[in-house]
């Protein structure tokens, strides 16, 4: 059987190597991507000192994640996945942080039940690769996004977050990401997966949401 303990300690040794070697002090978290895997998995890592865990759907979250809250109360959850205007309640109950703001219908819903703010941090996905699959804002709509979400919704943005094209050298994405935060003084950088999570850090990035390195194949 895969060993959770021992990946989570080379994966945190390795963000703090791409720390160091990038000069950067402040924390990095480090988000277990938990999609696909049991709740077995996801306790061994809980066992194992990890506390920050991440879903791509709300439905698999509702079915796993309120036991191991009651069992593990330090836990928390982020949602890396889009999310349908329908579900934001629902979202809102489930996770602690929500990556995947991306359009103004799902922030208007947000806005809906402002009562489920308290204690939430949240970022707005970017498609920093311009890809028709994926979801997230275009880059140059991101100024006017950006600024429209706190004048007119008062949505308080903690950071951005971007998933850069597959088969792509991801540096330019990071950096895109890293400008646009920077202009709008957004200090949370959500970038970085197995494969380029050392890179990411490099360009910034203070959340990197890791599931292969951690768990195993899905
Ligand atoms: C699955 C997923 C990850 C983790 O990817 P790995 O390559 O398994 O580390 C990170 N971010 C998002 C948005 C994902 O859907």
């Amino acid at each position: 059987m895969h060993n959770i303990a021992a990946s989570l300690q080379s994966v945190r040794a390795e963000i703090s190597g791409a720390a160091e070697a990038a000069g950067r002090s402040a924390k990095i978290e480090l988000i277990a991507v938990s999609k696909g895997q049991g709740a077995d998995a996801v306790r061994a890592a809980l066992q194992a000192g990890q506390t920050v865990f991440g879903e791509n759907r709300v439905q698999e979250a509702a079915s796993k994640f309120p036991a191991l809250r009651a069992e593990f109360p330090q836990l928390r959850l982020h949602l890396i996945g889009p999310l349908q205007s329908n579900k934001t309640r629902k979202a809102l109950e489930l996770f602690d942080v929500l990556h995947s703001v991306d359009r103004m219908e799902l922030v208007q819903e947000l806005a809906r039940h402002r009562d489920l703010w308290t204690g939430k941090k949240f970022l707005l996905q970017v498609n920093t690769g311009l890809e028709p699959q994926k979801s997230g804002l275009s880059p140059h709509q991101a100024d006017h996004f950006i600024a429209a979400c706190k004048k007119d919704y008062q949505l308080p943005i903690s950071g951005l977050m971007a998933i850069p094209p597959l088969g792509h050298d991801p540096a330019p994405h990071f950096q895109m990401l890293a400008d646009i935060a920077k202009r709008h003084n957004l200090p949370e950088l959500s970038m970085g997966m197995s494969a380029d999570f050392a890179e990411a850090i490099a360009y910034g990035a203070t959340m990197v949401r890791i599931g292969t390195a951690i768990f195993g194949a899905r």
